[in-house]
């Protein structure tokens, strides 16, 4: 496994349409990371200059030591994992996986051997003779997954991998992944636009927006700290409500919402408007301190209580573990936060 570097990238097609924007990146070698954010905002095309499918407009890109800029896509030991698996339908699944390795030099007997290993790790040992439509979802995934394991490649990548499994599925295959991507220590680069997937799998999630990176950090550091509202919002779900910074002493900020006092980390913003992150499980409601709000909803789910909180600031969402002794709707109370809850981020 091999580390991979971006240097100033930029993908422009056609005249003005700019899918990737001088990004920066560096992927340690045996880490998983992924490509999160929306549609549009240039996943693909960043993992297809990595794999040689896309010529970068500027920049360089570095696999280990070698600078694979301007090499053909046939020159790079980087396999890609695609959406569609794009298995061979009349070929068995042992074909399939051989398929690569063939092309790759390899012998009969040695091919046949890599791909009956391929198989075994990625838990089909025993399904070689079965054709692609004689297995389920998962199982053509899996095929997909081995047939790049096989090839070895310094770099792997996966677009988008699991979004034609159903729920249950996606899980499943998603540990998986992780769990051979561990096991072998490869260096996966993993495209999502699925929040909950990047922060199960990652080591390092990369979050884009509009070509630009927006946010890199492991899943707990963007969890916890998000740079902006769009890392807020995007990764987990995040109350934004306005606030006033009315005090900077050192490190600590003193916010005001509706009278309620607060002191937390300042991240380097100054006196004036600025906006408050809060999970939803960071949020307390009782008679102490706090802002005053009004029970507009409550949900029993089972595992926790759902509520929605009305103030002058707006509406929150916040969950509690106590579903034996709920909030009632109508009830008039304080909201406050816990110790490592809320998050300091600019004015939208
Ligand atoms: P994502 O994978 O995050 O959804 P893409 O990398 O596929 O985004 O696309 C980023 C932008 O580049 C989009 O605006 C898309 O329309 C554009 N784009 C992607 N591929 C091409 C292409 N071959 N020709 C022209 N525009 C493209
Ligand atoms: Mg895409």
């Amino acid at each position: 496994a091999a580390p991979v570097r971006f240097e100033g990238v930029s993908k422009v097609f056609g005249k003005d349409v700019i899918a990737v924007d001088n990004i920066d990146l560096h992927v340690d070698a045996g880490s998983l990371v992924t490509l999160l954010g929306p549609s549009g905002c240039g996943k693909t095309t960043t993992l297809r200059m990595i794999a040689g499918l896309e010529m970068a407009s500027s920049g360089r890109i570095l696999i280990g030591d070698q600078d694979v800029t301007k090499l053909p896509a046939t020159d790079r030991d980087v396999s890609m994992v695609f959406q569609s698996y794009a298995l061979f339908p009349h070929m068995t699944v042992l074909e399939n996986v051989k398929y690569g390795l063939t092309f790759s030099g390899f012998g009969k007997e040695e091919a046949r051997a890599r791909a009956l290993h391929g198989l075994d790790l990625v838990g089909l040992k025993g399904f070689d003779n079965r054709l692609p439509s004689e297995l389920s979802g998962g199982q053509q995934q899996r095929v997909a997954v081995a047939r790049a394991l096989v090839l070895e490649p310094q770099v792997l990548l996966f677009d988008e991998p699991l979004s034609n499994l159903d729920a249950k599925l996606r899980r499943q295959v998603r540990e998986d992944i992780r769990a051979i991507q561990q096991n072998l220590g490869l260096t996966v680069i993993y495209v999502t636009h699925d929040q909950e997937e990047a922060l199960a799998v990652s080591d390092q999630i990369v979050v884009m927006r509009n070509a630009a990176i927006a946010q890199i950090g492991t899943p707990r550091q963007l969890y916890d700290a998000p740079n902006d509202r769009f890392v807020a919002d995007f990764i987990g779900e995040a109350n934004l409500i306005n606030c006033t910074i009315v005090a900077v002493e050192g490190d600590t900020a003193t916010i005001d919402i509706d009278g309620y006092q607060h002191r937390l980390p300042a991240r380097g913003l100054t006196q004036g408007p600025a906006t408050l992150a809060v999970r939803p499980s960071r949020i307390v409601v009782g008679h102490g301190d706090g802002v005053a709000v009004r029970i507009a909803k409550a949900t029993y789910v089972g595992v926790r209580m759902e509520y929605t909180l009305e103030g002058s600031f707006g509406q929150v969402f916040a969950v509690q573990d106590d579903v034996d002794d709920p909030l009632e709707i109508g009830a008039e109370l304080r909201m406050s936060f816990a110790a490592k809850g809320p998050v300091l981020l600019p004015e939208a």
